[in-house]
């Protein structure tokens, strides 16, 4: 099969690999019908990721055909389509058992590491890839919905909903604020909805981005570059700030715009990948109150994203942008690596 391949920092190849095949009784093979390229497989490719070893088959994220299955399934069967969420479980660990699949202890990839597809194990960005622990780590994918919606659901909307808007509480009445409206802002920003929140003010310097945020359900928008921007959202709120702030870039300026702009009591949930240490105002926030959260996404919230996807409360599709097939991967590579220039959000690659 053909597959792209890490090669090292910098290198990518789409080539030809042999087929994966059942390796465990608890495996299933997946014919990939729909993938996508996620920020972090461009963070592997700058080699921000040594854990990724060269000839790893990079990718986390996919909606397929299931064309073999382990002895051990009885659950799946040949031809069912499914989603491969990002993050593996075993079901039978102690972290699994609570939910907390991020941290799974299964030994597949590395034990206590949720996130094993195209990092170290191989991923989805090929024509099939197998799958440890079948029937805990792939979800049905229901007549209806299309690959297109439930790709999304493989790691974006999960991680935004679960790190961003669970883990920062969003309550009804709330205003929100999400700092960095890429694609991961972008799923806080939508599935913040579900809780009601009386306002989602998005920050981005991007206008495109901005103007993106309002058409995914944020009321407000502001340019961070203009030299008022905490002025400008402080004004969106009672004078005291908002009562939850989400980062979603990853850097120390942005989460530091989280803490400059939550008010007494209230939460920043941070999703950003931060690549070095962050200094945190605690000499002024300890006495505000402030909770301050993190985190791996467990995928544990996939069937119920799926439910809404399904029943068109979320509308997953407006994340695709660009289409393009799998030959053509190193071209959807290079359209998702210039968004700024493309306003690529999701790319989304079928077979
Ligand atoms: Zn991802
Ligand atoms: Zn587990």
């Amino acid at each position: 099969m053909k597959a792209l391949v890490y090669h090292g920092p910098g290198e990518k190849v789409w080539e030809d690999v042999p087929d994966p095949r059942i390796e465990h009784p608890t495996d299933v093979v997946v014919q990939v019908d729909t993938t996508t390229i996620c920020g972090t497989d461009l963070h592997i490719l700058k080699g921000d990721v040594p854990s990724v070893q060269p000839g790893r088959i990079l990718g986390h994220e996919a909606v397929g055909t299931i064309t073999e299955v382990g002895s051990a399934v009885s659950t799946l069967a040949v031809g069912d389509r499914v989603i491969v969420s990002c993050i593996k479980s075993c079901g039978k660990c102690m972290f699994c058992k609570k939910g907390v699949y991020a941290h799974c202890l299964g030994d597949e990839g590395a034990s206590g590491i949720g996130w094993v597809f195209g990092h170290l194990i191989d991923g989805t960005q090929a024509e099939y890839v197998r799958v440890p622990y079948a029937e805990n780590s792939v979800y049905r994918v229901p007549d209806g919905v299309t690959d297109e919606q439930a790709v999304m659901l493989s790691d974006i909307l999960p991680t935004g909903f679960e790190i961003g808007v669970q883990y920062g509480r969003v309550k009804p009445g709330d205003v929100v604020a999400i700092v960095g409206v890429g694609p991961v802002g972008l799923a806080a920003t939508m599935t913040a909805g579900l809780y009601g929140p009386s306002r989602i003010i998005a920050l981005d310097p991007d206008a495109n981005r901005r103007n993106t945020a309002i058409a995914f359900g944020a009321s407000d928008a502001v340019d961070p570059r203009e030299a008022d921007w905490k002025e400008q959202v402080l004004a969106l709120t009672d004078g005291w700030g908002v009562d939850v702030a989400i980062e979603a870039v990853g850097v120390p300026a942005t989460f530091r715009m989280c803490t400059d702009i939550v008010r007494p009591g209230g939460t920043v949930a941070n999703i950003g990948v931060h690549g070095r240490p962050v200094e945190l105002p605690i000499q002024d926030l300890w006495i505000h109150n402030i909770s301050i959260s993190m985190g791996l996404v467990n995928t544990n919230t996939t069937e119920m994203l799926l439910k809404l996807v399904a029943q068109g409360r979320l509308a997953s599709e407006k994340f695709a942008t660009h289409r393009f097939s799998l030959d053509n991967m190193i071209e959807a590579y290079d359209v998702f690596g210039r968004a700024a220039e493309t306003k690529a959000l999701k790319v989304v690659i079928t077979r």
